[in-house]
């Protein structure tokens, strides 16, 4: 059987984002409303069932997985589940994305789980200011996390931080200052229509032109052909060429043509693309096929084949997609 997974378009899949758990202690603006209903238990994969999904998508040529959420943290046995899909023979690289709030307690034994490099999101470094973002976040405990999560021994730290004008845009040049101080790399993302948030996304709209702007007026900057496999373009600051800065454009730069990703929500669903609504229910047949893996690769292939050739999101801050940030695995 041809292992490799290829979409109707050419491109070659070895990407999985397996949300783990729909559930956050955060409600950040972007991703969340205030007032979030979370999925009942039995809708939701166990860590057994994740663990299988993971075990078929390296199987067919997955290399690279990155556990997120919702807070992958605060899902119960993460660090036992990390172990086990870090051990998947052919996998080359387990990663993870986190709001770092449960760092402090949790690097140490992720690192030793197996877990590679870590993505941890920082919008501000004013407590007040990150409040107000995340809606109930500590800044303080934050910055302990991404601490410990240093002294852990991670290959790479990048931090994530979706920029929005009247928020936190005036602050791109201390962010990058606290990533360079610090010895990470640090990534600029644009704010994607998912899910109504309550708020008018088009009025903070911050674009990477305007991010990379911001941040020239300080630094020199080298543009640099690095890719890791996603959808980030980076440059580098000339006086601390250490410091990787990327730009996720996915409104004035569309990545579309290099994707090379599927997202299992924590549900089961297989989506084909973040910025559609066409999926699959590999939870059903994970349930009724608990002894036999060839129905679930076979519904694989055959959903491939319907992976859409681009996103249609626009800048204006309409909701296009129905689903929130934290169902779809971010
Ligand atoms: N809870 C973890 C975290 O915050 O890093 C992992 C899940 S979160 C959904 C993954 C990433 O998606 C975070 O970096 C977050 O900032 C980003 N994100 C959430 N909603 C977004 C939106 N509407 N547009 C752009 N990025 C968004
Ligand atoms: Fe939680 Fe991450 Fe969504 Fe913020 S972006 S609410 S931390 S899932």
């Amino acid at each position: 059987m041809d292992t490799q997974l290829q979409d109707g378009f050419g491109r070659t899949i070895d990407y999985l984002r397996l949300s783990v758990t729909d559930r956050c202690d955060f409600r950040c603006v972007y991703c969340m409303a205030e007032d979030m209903t979370f999925l009942p238990r039995q809708q939701v994969l166990a860590l057994e069932e994740l663990e299988r999904v993971a075990r078929i998508f390296v199987g067919l040529g997955v290399k690279k997985i990155r556990l997120t959420g919702g807070e992958p943290l605060v899902r119960k046995g993460i660090v036992g589940l990390c172990e086990r899909i870090a051990g998947l023979s052919g996998l080359r690289e387990l990663v993870m994305t986190s709001n770092g709030s449960q760092l402090g307690k949790l690097a140490r034994p992720l690192a030793k789980a197996g877990l590679k490099r870590l993505n941890i999101s920082l919008d501000s470094l004013d407590p007040e200011r990150f409040r107000a973002i995340t809606r109930t976040g500590d800044l303080r405990q934050v910055l302990a996390g991404i601490d410990a999560a240093r002294e852990a021994g991670f290959e790479r730290i990048k931090l994530n931080c979706v920029v929005m004008k009247g928020r936190n845009a005036d602050e791109v040049p201390a962010l990058v200052d606290y990533a360079v101080a610090n010895g990470l790399d640090i990534s600029f993302i644009e704010e994607m229509p998912l899910g109504a948030v309550g708020r008018d996304r088009g009025e903070s709209f911050c674009s990477s032109d305007e991010v990379r702007a911001l941040i020239a007026e300080r630094h020199a900057l080298i543009d640099s052909a690095e890719q890791s496999g996603g959808p980030a373009r980076y440059v580098r600051l000339l006086e601390h060429p250490q410091t990787r800065v990327g730009f996720i454009s996915p409104h004035s730069h569309n990545f579309c043509a290099t994707c090379n990703r599927l997202r299992l929500t924590v549900e089961g669903r297989l989506l084909l693309c973040l910025g559609h609504e066409n999926s699959i229910d590999l939870r059903g047949l994970l349930r009724r096929h608990p002894t036999s893996d060839t129905p679930i690769i076979d519904a694989i292939h055959g959903a491939l084949q319907r992976k859409p050739l681009r996103h249609e999101f626009s800048a204006a801050g309409e909701v296009q997609v129905l689903r929130f940030m934290n169902a779809s695995g971010g």
